[in-house]
């Protein structure tokens, strides 16, 4: 096992810089997950881990040995890859046992940690089987098995499982959460998929334009993001960003929404440069009641559709004078209708506000 430090890490192809300045420290043990839109530098950083890519400038520690000119082969690390890459002309056994062969290893340990590996992802039936006889899931076990068999210091997985269906995927997810939990081999996870993350990670990384924009426990960044970005990357429905003016009023500030503007929230605290500062309302769906339209802190609105997905249902209401729909999250079967006038209550715990800038104001 190792711990993984990147200190100041920059990578250029050229005239593009994919990855700037990313220093990150990553524990023993730890399983840490790159996430980011496409194009962020996510899979840069872990070639760079990985000795697949040339570090630009900056440091890489693995078990607090500078690793930059270190080969990928001698790093004491396994990737696993989006594409399997199994050779196809040899056995699972063969691919998962390769590795070991190559290091000269006698044949029956290779043999005894094969099978280890295979009973850990329950693939013991296919050993004898040529990659073009499984499935893609099963594929994506062999991938991993390899991995396994090195024993490695540090485990890299880049979007393992972009190529597998939603059911696969979500079972797969599990799978490698329990075998982190039964190895405890420290892990870097790339993915642009926010419940992978959320559902993985001891800790995630938020990566955009090549930078790092928070980082943290997957729940502290749902609860707390620092800016508009993260508020928006996390969270399945979208949280809902609203148009809205802080306005002071008497030792308070109270945030205007709509048009004509309903004073829907009060902070005692946001006073700083309230005379109708124009920021924005960041709410998550399921921080959004239905209550009486008539209510004065009440924001009315219309529904225009009604999503039901059995646990749960969705509503997406208009407002007057705002052009984005916002849509609430309410738990079970629902009721309202078509058309329909509701009143939205925000929870004042559960609500972000973020400047022109998109970073979050303390409220
Ligand atoms: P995705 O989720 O689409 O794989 P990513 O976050 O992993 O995206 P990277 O593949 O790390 O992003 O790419 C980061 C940036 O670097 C992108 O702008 C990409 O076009 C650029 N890039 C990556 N590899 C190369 C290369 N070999 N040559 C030139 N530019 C590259």
């Amino acid at each position: 096992m190792a711990s993984v430090e990147l200190r100041n890490i920059a990578k250029s192809f050229g005239s593009v810089e994919a990855v700037r300045d990313v220093s990150l420290s990553i524990g023993d043990g730890e399983l840490v997950v790159f996430l980011g839109p496409s194009g962020c530098g996510k899979s840069t950083l872990l070639r760079m881990v990985a000795g697949l890519e040339e570090i630009t400038s900056g440091d890489l520690l693995i078990g607090g040995q500078r690793m930059n000119e270190v080969a990928a082969a001698d790093r004491g690390i396994a990737m696993v890859f989006q594409s399997y890459a199994l050779y196809p002309h040899m056995t699972v056994a063969e691919n998962m046992g390769f590795a070991l062969k190559m290091l000269g290893k006698p044949r029956a340990e290779t043999e005894r940690k094969v099978a280890e590996a295979a009973a850990i992802l329950q693939i013991e039936e296919l050993l004898g089987r040529k990659p073009k006889e499984l499935s893609g899931g099963q594929r994506q076990r062999v991938a991993i098995g390899r991995a396994i068999v090195r024993e490695p210091e540090v485990f890299l997985f880049d979007e393992p499982l972009s190529n597998l269906d939603a059911g696969l995927r979500a079972q797969m997810r599990v799978e490698i959460a329990r075998l982190h939990e039964r190895l405890g081999t420290t892990m870097i996870y790339v993915t642009h998929d926010q419940v992978e993350a959320m559902t993985l990670a001891d800790r995630i990384v938020i990566l955009n334009k090549g930078r790092i924009e928070q980082q943290g426990s997957p729940l502290d960044l749902y609860e707390k993001p620092v800016n508009r970005f993260v508020g928006g990357f996390l969270g399945q429905p979208q949280m809902n960003f609203i148009p809205a003016q802080l306005v002071s009023s008497g030792g308070a500030t109270e945030l205007a929404v709509g048009v004509p503007a309903r004073r829907v929230l009060q902070f005692a605290n946001v006073v700083a440069a309230a005379g109708g500062t124009i920021v924005e309302l960041g709410v998550r769906p399921d921080s959004i009641s239905i209550v009486d339209p008539m209510l004065e802190t009440a924001l009315p609105a219309h529904v225009v559709v009604v999503e039901h997905l059995g646990g749960s249902s969705l509503l997406y209401v208009q407002v007057d004078g705002l052009e984005e729909l916002v849509t609430v999250e309410l738990r079970g079967k629902t009721a309202f209708a078509r058309h329909e006038t509701v009143g939205l209550r925000f929870d004042p715990q559960r609500v972000h506000l973020f400047d022109g800038g998109g970073k979050q104001i303390e409220s």
